[in-house]
């Protein structure tokens, strides 16, 4: 009892989310285990936070399928009986972690900011409708709490003890009623990766037309900056998917994030709200954006973004 049980998805935020759990392993007086659920031992890379190195192998678990990974880590709950299982509140780690939370009977809390142990209730800070209110929450442990990238730090965990267990894969994985076939890359632009950005131009709808486009391509340029875009610009067709940031989006945390006639909608903050710097460029003085942002001018972006494009680029 007392521990932590912490789904390490092969391309998350890993360490990050072990370094969340030590003290919070300490607290509830246990220890930090690391799921691996996957086709075959792999690396354990980032894992030297843990103090068991969990793992479960089976050809199902190779990629993301939703069933297969619920029975794996459902039967991991089940098997060690922890106090708090953790995820990334990524997609697959959201999707995963409530439907595990129902498949062990455990309460279930998403977008967390902040969790902390006390008197054996998990308190927890979410942030909801994008980010613009915190619910505040106490839950009855065991528990199970997904965790914002941007309560992720890049600290490394200290190391703990690294014992290595196998868990037998559940009966379940025999007899699963879904299949995977196959992954799709995005067609177009496969290369752009905004979560690992540090710097990022984005466009909004304010942008007028794909034509305009070139206007935010030519700054994001002079900058070295990522190209990213809102909801309306991909979906009207003028970028690609790759660059929506957002709620269905990336979610990022670049060090200069800045925005060129974008409103601030609570979908859009979700995405970006872990920026170090944010400068907003609308014309409109109430947009929402400025809510949010350290630096920001009442303008018109074509005005702006041309000038900034030609100080920067000397
Ligand atoms: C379930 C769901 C998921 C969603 N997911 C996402 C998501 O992942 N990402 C996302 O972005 N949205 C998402 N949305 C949509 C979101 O609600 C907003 O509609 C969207 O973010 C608005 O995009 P925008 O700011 O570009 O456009 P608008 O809200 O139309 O804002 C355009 C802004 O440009 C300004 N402007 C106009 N002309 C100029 C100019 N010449 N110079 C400067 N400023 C100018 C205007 O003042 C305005 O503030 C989602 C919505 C739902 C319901």
């Amino acid at each position: 009892m007392g521990d932590v049980l912490v789904y390490t998805e092969p391309t998350g935020n890993t360490e990050s989310l072990l370094a969340l759990a030590r003290p919070l392993a300490q607290a509830a007086g246990g220890e930090v285990i690391a799921l691996r659920a996957g086709a075959g031992a792999g690396e354990s890379d980032g894992l030297a936070g843990a103090d068991v190195v969990l793992e479960v192998s089976h050809p199902s678990l190779s990629s993301y399928l939703p069933e297969a990974h619920q029975a794996a880590l459902t039967a991991a709950i089940k098997a060690r009986q922890p106090d708090l299982v953790l995820l990334e509140n990524t997609t697959a780690g959201y999707d995963l972690a409530a439907a595990c939370a129902e498949l062990a009977d455990l309460p279930f809390v998403g977008y967390c900011q902040q969790v902390s142990l006390e008197g054996g209730q998990a308190q927890t800070a979410s942030g909801i409708y994008g980010g613009q209110l915190v619910a505040n929450a106490r839950t009855q442990l065991p528990a199970v709490c997904a965790i914002n990238s941007t309560a992720l730090h890049d600290h490394a965990p200290a190391a703990g003890r690294g014992e290595h267990a196998e868990l037998t894969p559940p009966d379940e994985l025999e007899h699963l009623r879904t299949k995977f076939v196959e992954e799709i890359a995005p067609p177009e632009e496969a290369g752009v990766d905004l979560a690992k950005a540090e710097r990022i131009v984005c466009v909004g709808r304010g942008i007028g037309g794909a034509e305009n486009i070139p206007v935010a391509q030519d700054l994001a340029e002079a900058l070295d900056a990522a190209l990213a875009a809102s909801r309306p610009v991909i979906d009207s067709g003028w970028l690609p998917k790759v660059h929506q940031v957002g709620k269905s989006g990336a979610h990022v945390k670049p060090k200069l994030y800045l925005t060129l006639g974008v409103s601030g909608a609570p979908e859009h903050i979700e995405g970006m709200q872990g920026a170090e710097l944010i400068v907003a460029i609308n014309t409109d003085p109430g947009a929402a954006i400025f809510n949010i942002a350290h630096y920001g001018a009442v303008a018109d972006l074509f005005d702006v973004a041309d000038e900034m494009t030609q100080l920067v680029g000397g």
